[in-house]
């Protein structure tokens, strides 16, 4: 094949987008990426869930060894904060992952082109360096371009004071007051993050509840116990403006009084990024909110144009965009593979985690579906009291006549890695008899699964 040409061309170089070059060019096919970012492995590894996965389990190191400890007979004394090392660290976790891209792209042969990826027409994609422009010819472009942070009008970021997760993920200073405007998924994690690390924060949040599209109850019961980690909660407060004035910040809001703090973090959601993509140019009708349209094969209506991840509808997750960056590979070369949607599983890194897979209750009840339900509450589970970790509970949901499993929410330690469990037996189609009759390893916490499904049929051991 002559320079410049390719079998594929993937816009971004994001979770979706990395991994789909990758399996197709493990299926054979001559593949390039075009990444605007020196670094690739985009939003999630650059300034996302990598940086602040990194960042949460600094901060709860640090929490736990001035508030937990003593508990343990651990005696430190004088435990001091030194937040350089702890974001130099963080930079070093996401380097180290970055650069793994770097190889893996290596060992696929898959051809970087630095720039910003435009598409000129079904086929021609142009690549716009610093210096220089490139033309690039391929069968199919792939845009897996992601999402940024949506704002709301009123508010003035300067990048620096009020700012996004970007900024919050490297404050040099712990705020005196952080308001976060926005209590989803980063609302809640970055502002656990600056409170273990001695900041007043104050989570403004315009519905009656956090975690939207969790399930209620566990949603409920988590903000009572982030409540009890000293984060503050104003529901019911819409956010109309928010700007620096001299040497603070001022927010306000509808249904709060105004605020003064020192940082504003605005996490109210994410859109699609589909600009200067030279999609205007194409016979192709963006959603109403900028997700690009494709079918189940992740095809758009241009031939030979395709697309995934954020870009596309439904949860903006990094593992989601990973999937679909495979079943499109898989498509494209063997005409098989899909996404099983019920399987997608989102986990909230507070502590204790949030894990969730399938239908919540409030899903449910809409759907007029009948189920059965059992819990488990970690405070049962031995290896949870080891931990020291009793909080939260175990909910699984099953079919009331075929006692398939339509969802399980977690809340408690390590709920992010449970979950796995619970997406394996909701892909494999599993009973909760499957899951309370399959003998788990004791003392762990994925007895509690087991417990709780046994729970679901009102049979229980250790309850
Ligand atoms: P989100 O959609 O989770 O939450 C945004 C919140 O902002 C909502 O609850 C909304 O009601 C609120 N809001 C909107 N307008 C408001 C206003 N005017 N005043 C007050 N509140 C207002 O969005 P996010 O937390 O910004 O996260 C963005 C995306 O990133 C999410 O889609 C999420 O899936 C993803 N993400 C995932 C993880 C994870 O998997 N652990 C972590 C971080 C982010």
């Amino acid at each position: 094949m002559e320079k410049n040409q390719h079998d594929l061309v993937v816009i971004g170089g994001g979770p979706g987008g990395y991994v789909a070059a990758i399996r197709a060019a493990q299926l054979g096919l001559n593949v390039a990426c075009v990444e605007k970012e020196t670094a690739l492995g985009g939003t999630c590894l650059r300034i996302g869930c990598i940086p602040s996965k990194a960042m949460l389990e600094s901060s709860e190191h640090f929490w736990r060894a001035r508030e937990e400890f003593g508990r343990e007979g651990i005696r430190i004394a004088n435990v001091e904060l030194d937040l350089a090392t702890m974001l130099k660290r963080k930079e070093q976790v996401v380097t180290t992952l970055t650069r793994g891209v770097d190889l893996l792209f290596k060992k696929n042969k898959i051809t970087r082109y630095l720039g910003h990826g435009r598409i000129e027409a079904p086929g021609q994609v142009t690549v716009l360096a610093e210096k220089e422009t490139v033309s690039v010819s391929t069968k199919h472009i792939l845009v897996a371009t992601g999402s940024k942070p949506a704002t709301l009008p009123g508010i003035q970021m300067d990048g620096d004071r009020i700012g996004t997760s970007t900024e919050a993920l490297a404050y040099t200073e712990v705020p005196k007051h952080l308001v976060v405007i926005g209590g989803g998924y980063i609302g809640v994690e970055l502002g656990s993050v600056w409170r273990r690390l001695g900041a007043k924060v104050t989570i403004l949040e315009y519905l009656d509840r956090i975690l939207f599209g969790l399930d209620a109850e566990i949603a409920a019961e988590a903000k009572k116990l982030l409540e009890k980690q000293g984060l503050e909660f104003r529901l019911g407060a819409r956010v109309t403006g928010a700007r620096v004035e001299g040497d603070h910040c001022k927010v306000e809001s509808e249904g709060s009084e105004p605020i003064q703090c020192d940082r504003v973090l605005v996490a109210v959601g994410r859109a699609p990024n589909t600009e200067k993509l030279g999609l205007e140019s194409l016979p192709l009708e963006l959603h109403k909110k900028g997700f690009i349209p494709v079918n189940q094969k992740f095809a758009t209506n241009v031939d030979g144009i395709y697309a995934i991840g954020d870009v596309i509808t439904g949860p903006m997750l990094a593992h989601k965009a990973e999937e679909e960056g495979i079943a499109f590979a898989e498509q494209l070369l063997t005409g098989f593979d899909h996404v099983n949607y019920d399987a997608i599983a989102a986990v909230v890194y507070t502590q204790p985690e949030i894990a969730s897979v399938g239908q919540t209750e409030e899903q449910l009840h809409e759907a007029g579906k009948e189920y059965r339900k059992g819990v488990c509450p970690f405070r049962a589970n031995a290896r949870a009291r080891t931990l020291g970790q009793v909080e939260g509970f175990i909910k699984i949901l099953a079919d009331s006549n075929t006692d398939r499993i339509l969802g399980v929410h977690i809340l408690g330690a390590h709920a992010g890695d449970l979950i796995n469990e619970a997406a394996a037996a909701i892909s494999f189609g599993a009973s909760s008899e499957d899951l309370a009759r399959t003998c788990h390893v004791h003392p762990t916490l994925g007895e509690g699964l087991r417990e709780a499904a046994l729970a679901v049929a009102g049979r229980t051991i250790n309850l």
